[in-house]
């Protein structure tokens, strides 16, 4: 038989490493207390404990023991046993998950607390009033947490008994108060719940502990688990720890540290002391805290332990740490300490502050940062020095900063937005109905849902700023307006201005500054620059030791010069994909195709095609010049045709209303006729990518002749273009077969009428699961493969993301189906696997077959450290998520350096 799971561990047993069994809190408990700071005895009871329980709605068998002979060893070591009537041991029951999920799950202070004991603890602390305080809170915390009264209940009286007092202020109920308030707080409790709160001390602490278990599966910690992706099956484990006391009069308090300002990373004093106070008082705001530093004053001797402690655990942690204490008549005690979460800019800045002292290489600074925290930097802010108060506190569920008129329906936002305006769009919630809405508007503001609500999930999509929940807000769509607390009425345009990152909400027009981190990476700010307290600094350093070790190069999805510019200022090694659909928008070039699609000989279309080939040809010298010595990948027309024909009902009213008038327009029959004949019931599946090229004579040839004489032209200049052909939505080796003929021919005949060699790749995309599954066959016919992860994600999935994110994208994140939308992060074990398999494969044909992604993907850090465990050469992303990438590309490979996963 296995040997018996231990269960249980003396806080002497455990380390900062067993996260996993002990949680965070109890881990770090044992950390501290091996370290030999003050932390009051306890013990931890395993989240195998807990896991057990869940599962089988019992505990494992042997716990009881287990703690038994744990509370053994803690009354020993204390000299007192749990609710001793004399001098009672008293001890917390504390929850503690792996991660931390603040204010989720339960806690009961004071157990062993009873009618029996409470007179003896008053005499132990020589303090009356101290022990009956104690007492109610026990009532009050367990009687709401473990047998499930309602707390408003135990707050009502409470707020009564001071009333009753004719005071606001806790501190002056007296022990008599107390003593009624502790009776009246029993009988809320059997009333409620048809039973006595507990005497048996022993009781009060098993009932506590299957309470926090319990607590693991509330409404509350759920949610949280799902919008943190905390993984369901974690189990929380149990802090036993014995009570120490900041409730015992003014030489007693609680507090909370950190061990540098959080926001800014700056070393000092930063935190809130609260005098004679208890467990929450410190953060639940009933009376005024007072900034750390004033701890000086009050009690010099624990200030000053309390510094070098705090000197200590960074040292140790080497990072931020922030802290849970407290003082008992004079004598400091640590009660939770943990790697202390943090903003973006702080974060960069803290990283490189370690290295400098020395506690950290950079390699471990990269770690220290993400993707995502980059991406909040470049957004642009408002200016920190602005006057205005914000009027609400929503959640910052896509960030960005957006000033507009404030609009109350999609049609409204639609219209404005079409005459010039920036308007902001205000529901109390979105639907699928406001998308057009959403898209028009410069941010989107609403009073219900949280992070995965709608407008949450499509704004992040779009990547357009949304607060969301705002619930203070009053919206009033029917009256077009909404009300802020303070009673100030927007009407509809108004101006407002939303903060994405921080969920606040300003009535008029805030100042928006760009970002400086954007500024660094546009060249306009020096990297020197001591900027923002050295922010920009601090992430020039880490970019520029993220670029030394990557292995993934980065490209950018560019179509035009200025995009391509930008794309290499920001550090792009060339560009992985140009959609040169993009350059037959604008009315005039729009017109040129719909005479190719309109031209029913050869003739007609021929000279279509020969009309787009010098327009193309100059977006390409365009092109080739900024990316100069750099790869460029173009990729051959891709979308259905009627994309660039009028609208069929706007084009069926016009052909209707000219019948009517007897004065029939015969282009306008035509283009029905057309529209008609190209209607397709899904798109997304039918004529386009390299079916278009096969089925429309000259069309793919134009464009490779525009490419390559494009390339001919900066050759001949002196330049270095260096072009790749893409072809799109290839399912099967033979489609590539044909083009890539048909290609060479059109190369061959350039480089003979140019007298160049222009050595242009062909390629293809791999973006059809056929096509995945059959990469080996491809890999024969194409140099280069570039994942277009957007549709292999819709094929793979059987959804088009255009449908589907409006629809029932939310439904499905608040299910929990998707922790994330597989759009924005690839889903690894589905279309990563064919991913994979398609790199294995054609790396198997053609040893030297060159690997990039260029869906949306290629810039989200998650996805980033797949393709780089997975091989590939490059990603390819917007030129804005180009650092980004970048910055994610170095961490996979720090991370991954060392093991074997590439
Ligand atoms: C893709 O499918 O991933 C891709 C890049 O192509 P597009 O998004 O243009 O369809
Ligand atoms: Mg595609």
């Amino acid at each position: 038989m296995a040997a018996k799971q231990k269960l249980v561990y003396d806080f002497t047993e455990g380390n900062k490493d067993l996260k996993d069994l002990l949680g965070g809190k109890g881990a770090n408990l044992a950390e501290m207390t091996n370290l030999g700071l003050p932390v009051p005895p306890g013990f931890t009871i395993t989240t195998e404990a807990c896991k057990t329980y869940l599962e089988k709605g019992d505990e494992p068998a042997s716990l009881r023991d287990e703690v038994s002979a744990h509370l053994d060893a803690l009354e020993q070591k204390m000299g007192k046993k749990l609710g001793q009537a004399d001098d009672p041991l008293l001890v917390s029951v504390r929850s503690g998950a792996k991660f931390s999920m603040p204010g989720m799950m339960d806690t009961v202070l004071n157990i062993g607390l009873s009618d029996a004991s409470v007179g003896g603890l008053a005499a132990q602390a020589g303090n009356e009033r101290f022990a009956w305080d104690s007492y109610r809170r026990l009532i009050q915390m367990f009687g709401k947490t473990v047998m499930g009264v309602d707390g408003d209940r135990f707050e009502e009286a409470l707020e009564a008994a001071k009333q009753g007092k004719g005071t606001s202020n806790d501190l002056e109920l007296d022990a008599g108060d107390l003593k009624v308030l502790v009776k009246a707080f029993k009988g809320i409790v059997r009333e409620d719940t048809g039973r006595d709160f507990p005497q048996d001390p022993r009781e009060q602490m098993d009932l506590a502990i299957r309470a926090v278990f319990d607590s693991w599966n509330g409404d509350r910690a759920r949610l949280y688990r799902r919008q943190e992706r905390i993984p369901n099956d974690l189990g929380t484990a149990v802090n036993v720890c014995s009570m120490v006391f900041g409730n015992l009069g003014p030489d007693s308090g609680t507090g909370v540290a950190f061990t540098r300002d959080p926001s800014t990373g700056h070393q000092g004093v930063y935190g809130d002391y609260l005098q004679h106070a208890q467990g929450e008082d410190v953060v639940a705001g009933i009376r005024n805290t007072v900034p750390l530093a004033d701890l000086e004053k009050l009690d010099k001797k624990s200030y000053d332990e309390l510094m070098a402690i705090m000197a200590t655990l960074e040292n140790h942690y080497r990072d931020l740490c922030d802290i849970e204490f407290t003082i008992e008549r004079g004598k400091l005690w640590m009660l939770q300490t943990r790697v202390g979460k943090r903003t973006a800019a702080a974060a960069f800045r803290i990283a490189v502050q370690l290295v400098d002292q020395g506690l950290i290489d950079l390699d471990e600074a990269l770690t220290r940062v993400n993707g995502q925290q980059l991406a909040q930097l470049m957004f642009p802010r408002f200016d920190e020095n602005t006057k205005a108060e914000y009027v609400a506190w929503g959640i910052a569920a896509s960030p960005g900063a957006a000033v507009g008129k404030a609009v109350f329906d999609s049609y409204t936002a639609v219209k404005w937005s079409r005459s010039g305006e920036k308007v902001i769009l205000v529901r109390r919630e979105t639907n699928p109905d406001d998308l057009d809405g959403m898209i028009a508007a410069q941010g989107i503001l609403t009073s219900r849902g949280g992070k995965t609500s709608h407008a949450a999930v499509v704004a992040r999509g779009m990547g357009k700023t949304c607060v969301c929940g705002a619930e203070e807000l009053e919206v009033d769509t029917k009256k077009r307006r909404f009300t802020t607390p303070d009673g100030r009425v927007v009407e509809e345009g108004d101006l407002i201005s939303i903060d994405g990152s921080t969920g606040k909400v300003y009535v008029g027009e805030v100042p928006v500054v760009p970002s400086p981190v954007v500024e660094y990476f546009e060249g306009t700010l020096h990297a020197g620059a001591d900027e923002q307290g050295g922010l920009v600094k601090a992430v020039h350093r880490i970019m520029a030791h993220a670029d030394e070790r990557r292995i993934l190069r980065v490209r950018a999805n560019a179509d035009n010069g200025e995009d391509a510019n930008r794309a290499r200022r920001y550090g792009a090694q060339g560009i992985g994909l140009c959609r040169t659909e993009h350059m037959f928008l604008g009315e005039e070039r729009r017109k040129e195709v719909e005479h190719l699609i309109l031209a029913d000989n050869d003739k007609d279309r021929e000279t279509a095609l020969k009309t787009l080939l010098p327009l193309q040809k100059g977006d390409f010298v365009e092109l080739f010049q900024a990316m100069d010595g750099l790869p460029v990948t173009v990729r051959l027309l891709d979308p259905p045709l009627h994309e660039f024909l009028p609208d069929i009902t706007e084009l069926s009213v016009r052909v209707a209303l000219a019948e009517a008038r007897k004065d029939p327009n015969e282009n306008d029959l035509r283009l029905l006729q057309a529209v008609h004949r190209l209607h397709e019931q899904n798109p997304m599946l039918g004529l386009r990518g390299v079916r278009l090229g096969l089925a429309i004579p000259g069309l793919f040839s134009m464009q490779v002749r525009a490419i390559a004489e494009a390339a001919a032209e900066r050759k001949l200049a002196g330049g270095d273009p260096r072009a790749e052909i893409m072809i799109p939505l290839v399912g099967t080796v033979q489609e590539l077969e044909i083009v890539r003929d048909d290609a060479e021919t059109v190369l061959a005949d350039v480089e003979r009428t140019h007298n160049v060699e222009l050595d242009i790749k062909l390629g293809t995309m791999i973006e059809l699961p056929r096509a995945a599954v059959t990469a080996g066959q491809i890999a024969e016919a194409a140099e280069f493969f570039s994942f277009g992860t957007n549709d292999l994600t819709q094929t793979v999935w059987g959804f088009s993301r255009d449908d589907v994110e409006a629809s029932f994208f939310t439904a499905y994140l608040e299910k929990g189906i998707f922790g994330v939308s597989p759009f924005e992060t690839i889903d690894r074990d589905g279309v990563g696997a064919l991913v994979k398999q398609a790199v294995e494969a054609g790396r198997a044909t053609r040893p030297d077959l060159k690997l990039g992604v260029c869906g949306e993907h290629g810039g989200d850090p998650d996805s980033v450290h797949f393709f780089h465990e997975v091989g590939l050469d490059y990603v390819s992303c917007s030129p804005f998520r180009i650092p980004v990438a970048r910055l994610e590309a170095g961490r996979a490979a720090v991370q991954t350096a060392g093991s074997d996963s590439r």
